[in-house]
């Protein structure tokens, strides 16, 4: 607290991420990381992109990654000003919060979900509701059906990995023709239908994806964003009363190689999907009741006799970060993020031990 500080600064709730250790000695499962390197491709243009010309600013409008954005899903009509691009998709999400989702009218989100979302609307005065997920932990269009200024939910859901198809989501667009409606695709290439193929249909439905997760990108911070053109001039237009040189020469080299490189993305994703496949009945063995998942991180409840906050504990002694929520409803699950089949083979024998104990 400090006398200077805004009142704004006096009244927001900021974000904690998961834990970053700076030693190595951890098998980090706890932010949803890729376990796998950048291709190689990636990494030489990421290294081609620091020479000299680091002297000169970025391309303010990164057009040759929305072109490769748009190219790669052009089978859905997708054209450059179709394309907004940011540094990370937290800050494509806080673009659109400000562009598109601040109205008189409340933004709608469920309960449990990014707890980045009620975090922004602090930050920027948005007025929301929370709207409970189902027992079962589901997106229930029908508990949507009032008055709102927006709706935004991650698809698949974080941190449950439920997905919903998308013709779920189009109950969602047709229901609020005069909203947007935001679907978050940060787990989407992990196991869901992409919304963006809604996109040409739909002219309120905007759709973020991040190079964070299924391509490996974390620490380059790239997002994206695909909507309808005048939705996307408004994102451009408070991204340029903001931050004009966005994304760094580094960034779009990097994640416009990504894009490129189908290969080891196919590969990548392919892998972490079947080690999702192979754990979740291991972790059933074990007594955990496990959430069927579309992304690639699973959410378990421990079996009786164990909570999950000393679950999270014992496994951090034995250098194993998971994630542990403490909040409503999901206090009794740990969210755990695919490693390589090393790390998680680790992780099922270390859980074997303390529960044996
Ligand atoms: C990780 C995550 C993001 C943010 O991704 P960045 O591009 O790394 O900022 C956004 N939404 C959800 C649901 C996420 O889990």
């Amino acid at each position: 607290m400090s006398k200077f500080w805004s009142k704004r600064t006096h009244e927001l709730d900021p974000y904690v991420p998961g834990e970053q250790p700076k030693n190595t000695q951890y098998i980090k499962l706890n932010t949803n990381e890729n376990p796998y390197p950048p291709s190689a491709q990636v990494l030489q243009s990421i290294h081609d992109a620091s020479s000299g010309d680091l002297r000169l600013y970025s391309d303010p409008n990164a057009d040759e990654l929305k072109q490769a954005i748009a190219d790669y899903y052009a089978k859905y009509a997708v054209e450059k000003n179709n394309v907004f691009v940011g540094n990370s998709s937290d800050e494509v999400l806080a673009h659109t919060f400000v562009a598109l989702l601040k109205h008189d009218q409340p933004l709608l989100f469920p309960d449990i979900s990014y707890s980045f979302y009620p975090v922004y609307c602090r930050l920027f005065g948005i007025n929301y509701q929370m709207i409970p997920l189902s027992d079962h932990f589901d997106i229930q269009p029908e508990d949507y059906s009032r008055t709102n200024g927006g709706i935004i939910f991650p698809n698949p859901n974080a941190p449950t990995g439920k997905a919903l198809s998308l013709q779920t989501i189009e109950t969602f667009l047709t229901q609020h023709p005069d909203s947007v409606i935001v679907i978050d695709e940060a787990y989407v290439d992990f196991g869901a239908d992409t919304a963006i193929a809604l996109v040409r249909q739909y002219k309120n439905l905007l759709v973020t994806q991040t190079f964070s997760k299924s391509r490996s990108l974390a620490g380059l911070r790239v997002g994206f964003a695909i909507a309808d053109a005048e939705l996307i001039a408004g994102m451009e237009r408070v991204k340029n009363s903001f931050h004009p040189y966005a994304l760094s020469r580094e960034a779009i080299a990097g994640a416009t190689a990504s894009i490129k490189d189908a290969k080891s993305f196919e590969n990548n994703r392919q892998k972490i999907i079947n080690t999702r496949e192979r754990i979740t009945p291991l972790l059933e063995q074990l007594g955990f009741s496990v959430i069927p998942s579309s992304a690639n991180f699973v959410f378990a409840k421990p079996p009786a006799g164990h909570t999950a906050e000393q679950l999270y504990q014992q496994l951090k002694q034995q250098n194993i970060l998971v994630r542990y929520f403490n909040a409503p409803r999901i206090e009794q699950y740990l969210r755990i993020t695919m490693g390589t089949d090393d790390e998680m083979d680790t992780l099922l024998e270390t859980l074997r031990l303390i529960l044996a104990d």
